[in-house]
């Protein structure tokens, strides 16, 4: 006996749109909602791209709402985080950090993405002590202080924008002589008083003695006119870019170089195992909004529906 005809894992846009649709088609979905219940955009501040809110709607909000659309329609949401799975014949067996299987006969993955860090010994010492990878997390604690926000797109200038709204001062760290974000989010950064964008600079580590009082940058490194120079701070934030969570699914399914799913045809949702689809930012390196992720879990479910009709 399967516990479900559908079960979706992951609860950012992809997940919740799957469930919605899977519901719809009387497949009694499961979704596991994993680490981070609400997915990234729980921790994002105004939404002002997504259609249907036109004065904008909070990432948190958006994410119950999508929640709790998806519950009544039917979803069964449960908690926890997957840890294994077997893909390797149907009943498919997925099997949660407490221990518990489910065995379903199709599978949607829309697990999302995760904060990339620099990799210094630094952003691991201090933890939890002034690093952070989420300006709207913790934010709220650096009020009327300095803060870095590493980091030339969307992301960083939005984290920026938002800090230098409660922080005295935020440096705005870009690796390149420009900003990779979009022109609205350009120029809104570059006018906004309290952000200084330190164009062309590296950090090389991080000091204090309790928690972080100043990171060591280097402009232009390596050129004839490299600077290597402190600044003030008390709060580190990355924001540059995110790492698909693929891995407990990389013995059965494919992925690109940095982990992305790579599906098998144009529908952007099947994968090599027949009834197992991938969904939203853990499979698009490319658009990453979360229009785009809620549209593949409506195609993932939709094929999900046809793979289970056809059986
Ligand atoms: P992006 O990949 O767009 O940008 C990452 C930034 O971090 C780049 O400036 C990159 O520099 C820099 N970076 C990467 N690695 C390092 C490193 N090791 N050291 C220093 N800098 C580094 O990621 P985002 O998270 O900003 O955005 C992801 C997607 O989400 C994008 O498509 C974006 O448009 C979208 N988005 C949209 C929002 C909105 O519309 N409201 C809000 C947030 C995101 P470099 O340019 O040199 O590669």
């Amino acid at each position: 006996m399967n516990d479900t005809k559908c079960l979706v894992i992951g609860s950012g846009p992809a997940g919740y749109t799957a469930a919605i649709y899977a519901s719809r088609a009387n497949l009694s979905p499961i979704l596991i909602e994993g680490l981070q219940p609400g997915g990234q955009l729980t921790q994002t501040t105004v939404i002002e791209n997504f259609p249907g809110f036109p004065h904008g709607i909070t990432g948190p909000e958006l994410m119950d709402n999508m929640r709790q659309q998806a519950v009544n329609v039917g979803a069964d949401v449960r908690p926890g985080n997957v840890v294994e799975v077997d893909f390797e014949e149907t009943p498919y067996k997925v099997t949660l950090d407490d221990g518990s299987v489910i065995k379903a006969d199709s599978v949607i993955v829309a697990t999302g993405a995760a904060a990339k860090y620099l990799g210094l010994p630094d952003e691991i010492k201090y933890q939890g002590m002034g690093v952070s990878a989420c300006a709207t997390c913790d934010g709220f604690f650096y009020r009327k202080k300095v803060v870095a926000v590493v980091g030339g797109g969307d992301t960083a200038c939005e984290e920026a924008n938002y800090l230098a709204s409660l922080a005295a001062k935020v440096y705005l760290i870009v690796r390149k002589p420009y900003l990779r974000a979009s022109k609205a989010m350009q120029d809104r950064t570059l006018a906004n008083p309290k952000i200084e964008v330190l164009f062309e600079h590296n950090t090389e580590g991080l000091f204090g003695d309790n928690g972080v009082e100043g990171a060591h940058v280097v402009y232009r490194k390596g050129e004839a006119d490299e600077k290597r120079y402190d600044i003030a701070i008390d709060g580190f934030f990355l924001a540059i870019g995110h790492k698909p969570n693929s891995d407990v699914f990389k013995k059965y399914l494919k992925t690109d170089e940095t982990g992305y799913f790579v599906p098998v045809d144009a529908s952007g949702v099947k994968t090599v195992v027949p009834g197992v689809f991938v969904a939203g930012d853990v499979a698009d390196p490319h658009y990453r909004q979360a229009i785009n992720a809620a549209a593949s879990g409506c195609r993932a479910a939709m094929e999900a529906e046809r793979y289970l009709s056809n059986k």
